[in-house]
Parts: structure tokens; C-alpha cells; sequence
């Protein structure tokens, strides 16, 4: 498949060149025309695992990589590094069912993208005079699962940057005690927009002068093409699980609710329905950041609005990069529209979408958001109900779910491990307050009886290994000084 940006036809890639790129020189996202012309036979994935379903997927999406680059990238990504042998099981929760995405190294779901795009990546490098540096800011979640892809794999280095106690307990000490020979990580004196900007502005200044040393600077986050190939994966097999189970007959539509912040989890639900899975509704969940709720409904899309801190941090989004990518299949390959549409938004923090195209999202997405207070009360009801726990992201998808009617049956996606937010659960549950991530963590286990995933149990355990606090303006220096 040829790639090229949703802002303009000029530079075709292969899909090896733009999992490197990651994102395109004009600030567009890599997309391809080719998009649903190959679909999968629904019926021939019946008797295949998910590693089957996952070469089967990608064989489609990164079509330039040989079967044996993306069996041996699937065997090292998709193997015991994933604390279930489903990898992406479906469990039943009430009329629903979760496709529980959080049984990887750092238990969120960005790990099923995040443990195979390290070897895409190392695979793209063969043959190439240059090695990579990854360079990523996070508020929390991308940093650890980033981590965890790219320790020890050659060729490629990682450095991270969080805002200085402004990450939970849980997540510092994820990213603390990180091993591995090619990783650092640093705390930064600010707050995430400080450190995004300072890494956005290193891309901008430093690039070329690492290029010219050899080195590519890359990043990981989720619109590289290569965190949303292995997304699209787990659509297929949710719906092969629940054809096993008998839940759904071979053929018929099943409904996905998504808990949603950049887009890029839901988008890749579309990509499934474009190559070939019977879809039915698509539902865009939101938190009290309710941009996209809006945007669907209205067509207008408005981020001037006050930015709400919410108990569901990776849904706390106003600016969703991977819409992009919606508006230009949306408009058929519009780019002239597209670019447009991100320069209204650059300039005016706002674009407006009418007619045709509206209605064509519409067809495909539906939408709905839920407060703290919803969410909590699905975890209290979860609990109760059906003596299961769930996380914050995943419950505000559960309340959205059971608002509306649903013609299918429905999965909902459950993005993290209820024990990443452990305070928040036991809250929910018991009405009592615990500070402190590891504290809460031990009383969520006792009182429930539920272990928390190893990952995450053994951190009190383990010695720190980054300590390192900087200065926004030493950034650039604490990426060279680790090459
Ligand atoms: C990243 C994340 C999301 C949002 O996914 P997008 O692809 O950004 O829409 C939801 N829940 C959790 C736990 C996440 O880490």
C-alpha cells in the first residue's frame, strides 16, 4: 500500500518508510487510498489465534514488510509478554461484553500497539546507515508502554519526559524503575503542555542536525501508522471470540463502544469495518471533555473550552490528532479540505463540517460522554452487579453503552487495568479515600480479593533507576548526552 499525507498527494511512501516517519513533513498524517480494497474473510479467521488474525491484518496494512519480518515481529510482541494467552480476551459484563485490552507489560491497552511497533521499526532499519532515537512526552501512560517496546532493541534508543509530580504515584514509579540499556527518562520542571512543546520544538530544531550524525529522530505516539495496524487487529479477533462462544452468529453485526481521546483507538475500529468486519455502530465515548460528543452531533468542532482534569486522564484531550485521518476518508480524499479544516483549527481553535460529509460520519459514528461521577457510579455497579472490576476509562465507555439501545451485540473496549487506578476504584467501590498509588493498590486487593496484575504488584519492589530532574531548556542536552 503507498501512503501519503491527509494534507497533500506530493510525497508517496511505502508503509516501512512511514513507520519511521511517523508523522508527515507537512504536519499530516499517513493515510493510503488503498484502504478497504483487500478485505479479510471473516469466515477464514474462525480458526485461527490472534497472532494468526494479527499476520493476517497487517499483511494488508504493512503489505511492503516480508511474511517473515511481520511473523517475527508478531512472535516477539504477542508471546508470555502478555500475562493472558488470549492476548485480548472477551469477557461477559452484564448484557455487554469487554474486550479486555490490558494484559500487557505496563497493563494499558497502548501496549498492544506499543510492544510490536519497536520491531516494525528495528525491521525498517535493516539495511539503513542510521539509527533511530525515539523521543516522547507523556503525561503517564505512552511513556511507560513506550518503554517497555524499546528496551534492548537494537538500533533504536528511547528517551522519555513527564512533567515533575504532576504524574500519579503508580505512573512515576512505572517509569522510575524502568530497565534497559537504551532507556533514560527524566522528570521536567513543568506541566505536560511544557514538555509536548519543548519536545515538539525539538523535533523541529534538532532533527536535521541528527540526521546529519546518523541518527533519526522519531517519536511514538499514536499517529504513526505503525501504532494503528496492530489496533485494527483486535477487532477482527474480538469478533472471532464471541462467533466461538456463540454469542454471534458468522456474518452479523456487532456494536463497539470506545473510550476516546486522540481517536486512535476508535479509527482503527473503522479500518476493521472498511476491511471487511461486520460492524454496526461505532460509539465514540467521551469523558466531561466532551469536544468529539459535540463535533458528532453538531459538526462543529469547538476546543475553546475550559480543559477539565477528570479521574480518566488519557481521555482529557481537546485537540484529537487522529480525526484527521476520519475527515479524509470522510471526505473521499479531500486533501485541499483537510488542510484547511487543521489550519482553522491551528488558528481559531475551531472547523465546522456540514451536508454530506457530516452525514457520512454520522452514518458511521455514534457518540455519547459521562462525567467522574457516571463513571464512578458503572465501577460501584460493575462491582456490585456482576463482581467485576473495571477501570475509570473503561467504565465511562460502560455508561455511554448502556444509555442507548443497541440493535447488536456490544463490546466495549476496556483500555486499562483497574489496578492503574487504584484510588479511584476503591473509591468507587468502598466510598473510603486512600493517597497514595501503591497504599490504595494493596487495599483494592484485600478488600476485593483480586490480584493486581504482577506488573504492577511487584513495583514496590523495585529499585529506581531514574532519578534524573531537569529544566525545560535541558531536554535537547539529555537526549545527546545518552548517544
Ligand atoms: C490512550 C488511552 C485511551 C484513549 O485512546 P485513544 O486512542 O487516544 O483514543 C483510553 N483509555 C486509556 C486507558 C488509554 O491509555
Amino acid at each position: 500500500m503507498r501512503y501519503h499525507s491527509t494534507r497533500s498527494r506530493v510525497h508517496e511512501l511505502n508503509a516501512r518508510e512511514a513507520v519511521l516517519a511517523g508523522i508527515a513533513p507537512d504536519g499530516g498524517l499517513y493515510v493510503s487510498d488503498a484502504l478497504g480494497e483487500k478485505k479479510l474473510d471473516i469466515a477464514s479467521l474462525m480458526n485461527k489465534d490472534y497472532r494468526g488474525i494479527a499476520f493476517d491484518v497487517l499483511s494488508v496494512l504493512l503489505d511492503d514488510f516480508t511474511e517473515a519480518e511481520l511473523q517475527s515481529a508478531i512472535d516477539k510482541a504477542y508471546w508470555d509478554n502478555f500475562l493472558h494467552p488470549a492476548i485480548t480476551p472477551v469477557t461477559r459484563i452484564g448484557n455487554e461484553w469487554l474486550l479486555e485490552l490490558y494484559h500487557g507489560p505496563t497493563a494499558a491497552f497502548k501496549d498492544v500497539a506499543l510492544q510490536i511497533l519497536p520491531q516494525l521499526m528495528a525491521s525498517a532499519l535493516k539495511g539503513k546507515d542510521t539509527s533511530v532515537q525515539i523521543v516522547t512526552a507523556t503525561s503517564g501512560d505512552t511513556g511507560k508502554a513506550a518503554l517497555e517496546g524499546f528496551k534492548d532493541v537494537p538500533g533504536i534508543a528511547i528517551a522519555v519526559f513527564y512533567p515533575h509530580g504532576l504524574v500519579s504515584d503508580i505512573q512515576y514509579r512505572q517509569m522510575a524503575t524502568q530497565a534497559g540499556k537504551n532507556v533514560r527518562v527524566a522528570a521536567v520542571r513543568g506541566n505536560f503542555d511544557d514538555v509536548q512543546s519543548a519536545v515538539k520544538a525539538l523535533f523541529a530544531t534538532q532533527s536535521q542536525k541528527f540526521t546529519k550524525s546518523g541518527v533519526l529522530l522519531s517519536s511514538a505516539n499514536s499517529i504513526n501508522i505503525g501504532r494503528l495496524a496492530p489496533q485494527v487487529v483486535y477487532y477482527f479477533d474480538a469478533y472471532r471470540q464471541l462467533v466461538q462462544k456463540g454469542a454471534l452468529k458468522l456474518g452479523d453485526a456487532l456494536d463497539f463502544v470506545v473510550p476516546t481521546g486522540n481517536f486512535g483507538d476508535i479509527l482503527a475500529g473503522f479500518y476493521a469495518k472498511r476491511m471487511g468486519l461486520p460492524v454496526g455502530r461505532l460509539v465514540v465515548a467521551s469523558n466531561a471533555n466532551n469536544v468529539l460528543t459535540d463535533f458528532l452531533q453538531s459538526g462543529v468542532y469547538d476546543k475553546n473550552r475550559d480543559f477539565i482534569q477528570t479521574i480518566t486522564p488519557s481521555m482529557d484531550i481537546l485537540i484529537s490528532s487522529n480525526l484527521e485521518r476520519m475527515l479524509y476518508y470522510v471526505s473521499e480524499g479531500d486533501t485541499d479540505w483537510v488542510s484547511a479544516l487543521m489550519q482553522a483549527l491551528r488558528d481559531k481553535g475551531i472547523f465546522r463540517i456540514t451536508g454530506e460529509r457530516l452525514a457520512r460520519l454520522k452514518e458511521t459514528f455514534d457518540c455519547g460522554c459521562a462525567d467522574d461521577d457516571e463513571a464512578l457510579h458503572q465501577i460501584r455497579a460493575a462491582w456490585k452487579d456482576d463482581s467485576r472490576l473495571i477501570d475509570p476509562h473503561t467504565a465511562v465507555a460502560l455508561s455511554v453503552a448502556r444509555r442507548q439501545v443497541h440493535a447488536n451485540p456490544v463490546v466495549v473496549l476496556s483500555t486499562a487495568s483497574p489496578f492503574k487506578f487504584s484510588a479511584d476504584v476503591y473509591r468507587a467501590i468502598t466510598q473510603k479515600t486512600i493517597s497514595g498509588g501503591l497504599e490504595a493498590m494493596d487495599a483494592l486487593s484485600n478488600y476485593t480479593a483480586v490480584y493486581a496484575p504482577k506488573v504492577l504488584a511487584q513495583l514496590k519492589d523495585e529499585p529506581l533507576r531514574h532519578q534524573a530532574i531537569i529544566n525545560i531548556d535541558e531536554i535537547a542536552a539529555f537526549v545527546r548526552e545518552g548517544r
